[in-house]
């Protein structure tokens, strides 16, 4: 790894008129897989900047680390398109031997316990077949046999082309790539400013290294800036046009059983039906790929204004509503087995309220007055499965 500042990519080209074709602001799975991509086309230069010391350390470390299907969002939204798309390149990828990364293709149930919920889960079957994702029900006496710790009162709904993926290694496998295909990499680069240079119509950023201020320029931007994609969109826009973002923190549990169980719990992921409207997927229970269990992540919505004001410390308070969660479907567990793990953080564009009443879609797009300027904003789940396919839509804006 390259550790920036140095000069060796800058002024590549006489006929260029900034030093990178393009910065890519955060180093998390979504900034990196686009840089790669971005750095794969011929004529480009691309500067990654990470104020952290390595890439990754933020929401993309923070999550559960689900492929997803893709069954839960509108047909016509980015996550749908994004998600499955996504999931098919890594599957594919790692079919053929191209993505050398920890994953499995567990599957996972959707769980239905009343009436109400198995009709939702009818539903959720719909949608995920109108997608051509492919679901099928799973007959409950099958289930009984397979996983008898597992409550599913009502029906079940099995999504085989969900998994779980290593995270840290998908991040690996992107900046393997854009280094190899020499791309650069700025660590402990925090971005501070952003001007838009009108006359040459490219954008000087202000980086923070060091203690020093570095100025770079840049013909275009990409914001990837994960809970921080609102601070930096704000830096060029007027004050009327500024985004605002809300954080929905989601705390982990870890689960260690007071006595052995002495049997298999699950092989696949068990999710809950939603609450109606609660903008999360609902306390569920995922493998690690060592197969240990967790459960999460909670929905917490948090009262802070700025994402460095975040504590990501899991909060104890929500252990007893995820034991109750959990026990609905896994009434094995035991209220002491439960454990405050750990916690991440979804960057919301609509509050509590809104999220109740309408469907936040993933905001991708470029900047109106900002050409070449494009946004990622609200890259919340399933944003690690859609990671490479939002790298290939964002590639597309720029090389339609
Ligand atoms: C609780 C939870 C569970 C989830 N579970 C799943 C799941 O199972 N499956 C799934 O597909 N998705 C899941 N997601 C979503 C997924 O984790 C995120 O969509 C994805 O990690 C977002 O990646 P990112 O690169 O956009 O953001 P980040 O990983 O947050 O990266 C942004 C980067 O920008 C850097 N940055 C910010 N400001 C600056 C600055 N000024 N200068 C320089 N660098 C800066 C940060 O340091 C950070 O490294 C989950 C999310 C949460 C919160």
């Amino acid at each position: 790894m390259l550790k920036f500042p140095f000069r060796r990519l800058f002024h590549t080209s006489v006929t260029q008129l900034s030093e990178f074709s393009h910065i890519v602001i955060g180093g998390g799975v979504v900034g990196v897989a686009t840089a790669s991509e971005l750095q794969q086309q011929t004529g480009n230069n691309v500067l990654l900047v990470e104020q952290h010391d390595t890439l990754g350390q933020e929401t993309t470390s923070r999550n559960s680390e689900v492929i997803h299907a893709g069954l839960y969002y509108p047909k016509s939204s980015l996550k749908a398109q994004l998600c499955i798309a996504g999931k098919n390149k890594i599957y594919q990828a790692w079919k053929s031997g191209d993505l050398p990364v920890d994953l499995q293709q567990c599957g996972k149930w959707v769980v239905a316990q009343d009436e109400v919920e198995e009709e939702y889960l009818h539903k959720l079957g719909s949608n995920a077949k109108e997608l051509d994702v492919p679901v099928h029900f799973v007959p409950l006496d099958k289930a009984k046999q397979d996983y008898p710790l597992i409550r599913a009162n009502r029906a079940i709904l099995e999504s085989p082309t969900s998994g779980i993926i290593s995270a840290h290694e998908f991040v690996s496998f992107h900046e393997a790539n854009f280094e190899n295909n020499d791309g650069t990499v700025g660590l402990n680069s925090k971005v501070v400013d952003i001007v838009h240079n009108s006359g040459t119509s490219n954008y000087t950023v202000t980086l923070g290294v060091d203690g020093e201020a570095i100025e770079i320029t840049s013909d275009n931007i990409v914001n990837s800036a994960g809970l921080f994609a609102a601070d930096i969109a704000n830096m060029i826009l007027p004050q009327q046009d500024h985004y605002n973002y809300y954080y929905a923190k989601g705390n982990y549990f870890s689960y260690t059983p007071e006595t052995p169980i002495g049997q298999r719990i699950t092989d696949k992921l068990i999710y809950p039906c939603p609450n109606p409207n609660a903008s999360s997927l609902g306390t569920h229970l995922t493998l690690d790929l060592g197969g240990q269990l967790r459960f999460g992540p909670d929905l917490e919505w948090l009262d802070v204004s700025s994402a460095s004001q975040i504590d990501y410390t899991p909060n104890p308070r929500n252990l007893q509503p995820a034991y109750e969660a959990v026990k609905l479907y896994f009434p094995a567990i035991t209220p002491n087995a439960l454990s405050p793990s750990y916690s991440g953080v979804r960057p919301k564009l609509l509050s509590a309220k809104e999220s109740k009443q309408k469907f936040a879609d993933f905001v991708i797009k470029e900047q109106e007055g900002f050409p070449g300027f494009v946004n990622l904003l609200g890259i919340e789940s399933p944003g690690l499965t859609a990671a490479w396919a939002i790298a290939d839509y964002v590639k597309n804006i720029y090389h339609k």
